[in-house]
């Protein structure tokens, strides 16, 4: 037992390389046999499908999308469907992979999955859009289903997309499953407290790390890299619970003040601005750069994946890194962090806030019920907090860092449900 440093992995790295290397060093701490080590370390299914779409000039495109189930042990699979340019099969797998190990970390029943189509939808009329998003929905026909897989928002997706999926699928059944999907209008059966899940995850995990340190939130100070859907409430919530954030950044720049930074006011100017941050006032304009190596209590990259990486890991000086984006840490900068001392809650426990009231909302569905956004937060702080406990334990009881802890708890759940199933 205990914690091996992992040996120096190729000096490129991708996100799959960057799951496999935590989840070899989290089997090897706990001790998995070889069988489930092999069952779990390739994905269940894969799904590759070419997608003839009629383009408003008439001429037709053909895009490649994809569904990747890693694991449906704990349930039917979950997890969002991506639109961007960089889709690609290797990028798919790592991240239906993560989606198992966050479910299983805060105890939802669900298992993982991932999907994408290699498109550019900022290049893409609307129609065109709702025309891939029913064709791939078409297409994977087999595959989804309310007690089958589950799909989701995600980068060049929202609730727009999920509508038209619900809508292609519900034709096929003959009758409106809104189930089928998460991230739902709210008038279509989405959830009440989900657009602001994310961010109020990070918040929660945020605090529980601060006490464990004894770090007081109205003395403390915090840097937010990316100021979208989850930075930004990751941001005013901390605010509002005493946290001085004197640093925030998008892709236009970082801005920085020492006294801290109107949150509230900053989404506003957003808002109003075209969703750009650009010329924010009452804030000195840095670089991105800079942000990241703030002298800050807490610093929480709600960005994108790879931010902080062998290249700049040396320059971070928070005390805590509490990790909003998927990713946002390559495999091998984990090892410095660890040997500088700084506390990560990672990503797989810290964004959990999402797919936890994702989780409500196909329950709600199910349920043909709502819930008051009170109901809402009450239950995924809750499952928040005792998440970010149990992982904490097995952190101190494996002597390891709180990434491998979380994929320790996780690979746990999932190995011993397996053997309970059992296999062929
Ligand atoms: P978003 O598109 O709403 O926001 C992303 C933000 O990051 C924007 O403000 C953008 O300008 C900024 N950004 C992009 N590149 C940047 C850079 N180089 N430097 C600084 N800022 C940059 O996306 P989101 O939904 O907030 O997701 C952010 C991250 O959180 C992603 O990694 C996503 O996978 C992860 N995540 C999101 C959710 C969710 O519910 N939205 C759940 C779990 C994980």
């Amino acid at each position: 037992m205990g914690y091996k440093e992992p040996a120096p992995i190729v000096d490129h790295e991708n996100p799959f390389e960057s799951m496999m290397s935590r989840f070899k060093i989290a089997s090897e701490a706990l001790g998995l046999d070889d069988e489930v080590y092999n069952v779990l370390k390739s994905p269940a299914k894969q799904v590759t499908v070419s997608l003839p779409v009629t383009m408003d000039d008439g001429s037709i495109r053909v895009f490649e999308g994809h569904r990747v189930i890693h694991s449906t042990i704990l349930g039917p699979s979950k997890g969002g469907v991506r639109f961007d340019p960089g889709v690609n099969i290797n990028e798919v797998k790592a991240l239906a992979a993560w989606m198992t190990w966050k479910c299983a970390v805060v105890d939802i029943p669900y298992g993982g999955a991932k999907g994408g189509v290699c498109c550019n939808p900022r290049e893409m009329s609307s129609g065109e859009r709702e025309r891939l998003t029913r064709a791939y929905t078409q297409s994977m026909i087999e595959i989804f289903g309310p007690d089958r897989d589950i799909p989701a928002p995600d980068m060049g997706t929202g609730p727009r997309e999920m509508a038209w999926m619900m809508d292609a699928y519900s034709r096929t059944q003959g009758m409106t499953v809104n189930s089928v999907v998460t991230g739902k209008p709210l008038v279509l059966g989405g959830s009440l407290g989900r657009t602001e899940a994310t961010g109020r995850g990070v918040m929660v995990s945020a605090l529980a790390a601060m006490g464990k340190l004894k770090i007081n939130p109205y003395k403390a100070t915090g840097a937010v890299q990316g100021f979208g859907n989850v930075g930004s409430y990751a941001a005013l919530l901390l605010e509002e619970r005493g946290m001085k954030i004197v640093a925030i950044s998008d892709i236009s720049g970082a801005y920085y003040n020492k006294e801290g930074i109107d949150i509230q006011k900053a989404i506003t100017y957003r808002e109003n601005n075209n969703g750009s941050l650009e010329g924010l006032e009452g804030a000195e304009k840095i670089n991105g750069d800079e942000l990241l190596a703030m002298e800050v209590d807490v610093l929480i990259p709600a960005a994108m994946e790879d931010v902080i990486t062998i290249k700049n890991v040396a320059d971070i000086k928070a005390r805590l890194i509490v990790e909003g984006a998927n990713g946002p840490t390559s495999a091998k900068a984990d090892k410095i962090i660890n040997e500088k001392g700084i506390i990560v809650v990672p990503d797989i426990l810290a964004n959990a806030g999402g797919v936890t009231v994702s989780y409500f909302e196909w329950v709600q569905n199910r349920l043909g019920y709502k819930w008051t956004a009170e109901r809402v937060n009450r239950r995924s702080d809750r499952i928040m907090k005792d998440a970010f406990e149990t992982v904490y334990k097995t952190s101190i009881e494996y002597s390891v860092p709180m990434r491998i802890a979380a994929y320790i708890v996780a690979i746990d759940k999932v190995a011993k449900t397996y053997k309970y199933r059992g296999g062929y």
